[in-house]
């Protein structure tokens, strides 16, 4: 079968393959561009698989990253675009269920595929569109079905990972994960103890924002994955799953984009972790990183003013921008009683942020004869924001500084 590889990201990917190519060797589109580009998806990035060693690539190009070369990989810039070309490889024995001892490369792309983890992903395409299917991806594509390559308990046992790997592809695809790996996925679940928390954190990310995920969510409880995944121990998974799906049905169903932390946020809230320690205790095992955290907090504190109906001006300033915008439209397409409130109030803030503010600490010194700034300059900014936003008063410098003086000029002496 040939395709034609219209789409703008192999386009300019092109050369990358055509120089390789004048060198006398091979390479190859692998992975998630191919598996996207048959099921009419769109693309995100390029994986390329060549026969060329770490070493040989580097000197066919220019610009080029080390970014794993024990393994066969290497970082191309190509006219300003990265692009990872991993060179074909078996990989050797796995004795901690997720490193090969050693990977050996290998010469020809058929021999590469048998390490892949699924048929749908052991696809590739020449930069002809030509496509090579060793294991019958094509037909578990049309099939719609996630199958391991070869046998799946083996796989499994090699990385474990590939678990999670498989309830991710059925969450991002809506595959059914077939009934032989399925299996296998059940039964050796336990293995996923010994991934390290960020592959797993990365899987699960993409898991919860699956195009599919009001569908396949609860293969995480199901498979029993999540009993063995140490930061989910003691938490609802079931519940915080179920109200999940619930919470991006319609999101999903109104192409509502559902970004990482939104949607890590919808599932703490329904698993009923939502004070601010316990999230940030919890995200912490997770290696979420500190904006993330903060992300989850703040959209987390919304939702629950949007619980308790206590929507003032004040509250809703506390937020930033983009955390408003996402609970809006998350409120809207579950058409929530609040969610015009919600805006209204946002609209009519006076000013959005502190900067807006017609004064600063420079001129609260000044109009104070103050030397030194000190806490009272803060106090004083915090009290005037305040009263700025709930329009008590009017954001302008003279009737601001009016007021200061009225009010501080006695503190400051
Ligand atoms: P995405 O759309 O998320 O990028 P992808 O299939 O391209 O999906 P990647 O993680 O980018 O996933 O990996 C690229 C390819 O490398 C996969 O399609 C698969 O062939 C192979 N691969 C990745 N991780 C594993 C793994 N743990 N075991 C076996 N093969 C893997
Ligand atoms: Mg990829």
């Amino acid at each position: 079968m040939k395709i034609e590889l219209s789409d703008q990201l192999f386009q300019t990917a092109l050369p990358v393959l055509s120089t390789i190519e004048s060198h006398g060797y091979e390479a190859y589109f692998v992975g998630g561009c191919v598996r996207d580009t048959l099921l009419n998806l769109p693309i995100h990035d390029i994986d390329i698989a060549s026969n060329a060693t770490p070493d040989e690539i580097q000197s066919i190009f220019k610009h080029t990253f080390d970014v794993g070369k024990e393994h066969g990989t290497i970082v191309v810039l190509y006219q300003e675009v990265p692009y990872e070309v991993t060179t074909f490889r078996t990989e050797g024995t796995y004795s901690d269920f997720r490193r090969p001892d050693e990977v050996h490369f290998v010469r020809n792309l058929e021999e590469d595929t048998l390490r892949r983890d699924f048929t749908i992903n052991a696809l590739a395409f020449d930069r002809h569109g030509q496509l090579y299917d060793y294991h019958q991806g094509l037909k578990d594509l049309n099939a719609r079905v996630i199958r391991a390559v070869g046998q799946a308990n083996e796989r499994f046992n090699e990385d474990a990972l590939r678990m999670l790997r498989a309830i991710r592809f059925a969450s991002q695809l809506g595959f059914k994960i077939e009934s032989e790996t399925f299996l296998a996925l059940q039964q050796l679940a336990p293995l996923i103890e010994n991934v390290s928390i960020e592959r797993i954190r990365i899987e699960v990310s993409k898991f919860f924002q699956g195009a599919y995920f009001h569908l396949n969510g609860q293969l995480l409880p199901l498979t029993g994955l999540c009993e063995y995944i140490e930061p989910f121990a003691g938490l609802p998974v079931e519940e915080g799953v179920e109200g999940l799906k619930m919470a991006v049905k319609p999101m999903i169903e109104n192409g509502i984009a559902r970004d990482e932390s939104f949607v890590w946020t919808l599932f703490l809230y329904h698993a009923g972790i939502k004070s601010e320690t316990r999230i940030k205790n919890l995200l912490q095992k997770w290696t979420h990183s500190k904006q993330f955290i903060k992300d989850v907090q703040a959209s987390m504190s919304l939702l629950k003013a949007i619980d308790r109906q206590s929507l003032e001006p004040w509250t809703v300033y506390q937020y930033p921008d983009d955390i408003i915008q996402r609970v809006y439209e998350f409120l809207i397409v579950h058409q929530h009683a609040l969610s015009e409130q919600l805006m209204t109030i946002y609209h009519a803030l006076p000013i959005k942020q502190r900067n807006e503010l017609q004064l600063d600490g420079r001129r609260i010194m000044t109009a104070l004869s103050m030397k030194k700034g000190g806490p009272l300059v803060g106090k004083i900014l915090s009290d005037v924001e305040q009263f700025v936003v709930t329009k008590q008063l009017v954001n302008q410098e003279r009737i601001l500084i009016e007021y200061v003086i009225k009010h501080y000029g006695q503190e400051s002496k």
